[in-house]
């Protein structure tokens, strides 16, 4: 199925192919500090339609990877590995229309949660190490 999305001042619209309709949540510091919370994050698997790409800005996170924001209206957009190869990106959830049929599935860097909140939804955990571990870098 497709998704379609965009940011709230529609400069940016977007809309990709999921393979089912879930997302998942990672509690790193850096997601936590990019949007004052632990980030909802949709995997993008095929081919990516963005418009407005010209009000994109990119933030570099990490040596590896690097955010999406729009330069309109702030809203966060994406998350994406720099590195082609793997032709990784997730787009945060709350973008996409009909987000609210997702299913929350799986919590990544458990191990970087702080204490003050936690998500009462069972879904599968997996920390930092296993998450690197998934994507062959462990
Ligand atoms: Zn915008
Ligand atoms: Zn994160």
């Amino acid at each position: 199925m497709k998704a379609h999305g965009s940011c709230l001042c529609k400069a940016v619209e977007f809309s990709f192919e999921v393979k089912d309709k879930h997302f998942d949540a990672c509690h790193c510091s850096v997601c936590r500090g990019w949007g004052g919370g632990p980030s909802f994050t949709v995997e993008v698997a095929g081919e990516l339609e963005l418009k407005g790409e010209e009000n994109v800005s990119l933030y570099e996170s990490s040596d590896w990877a690097e955010r999406g924001f729009c330069k309109k209206c702030g809203t966060n957009l994406f998350y994406r590995l720099k590195d082609k190869s793997h032709n990784y990106c997730n787009f945060n959830l709350g973008t996409l229309q009909g987000h609210e049929e997702f299913e929350f599935r799986t919590q990544i860097f458990t191990d970087s949660k702080p204490d003050n909140y936690s998500f009462a939804n069972q879904t599968k955990e997996m920390t930092e190490q296993e998450v690197l571990e998934s994507f062959g870098a462990g």
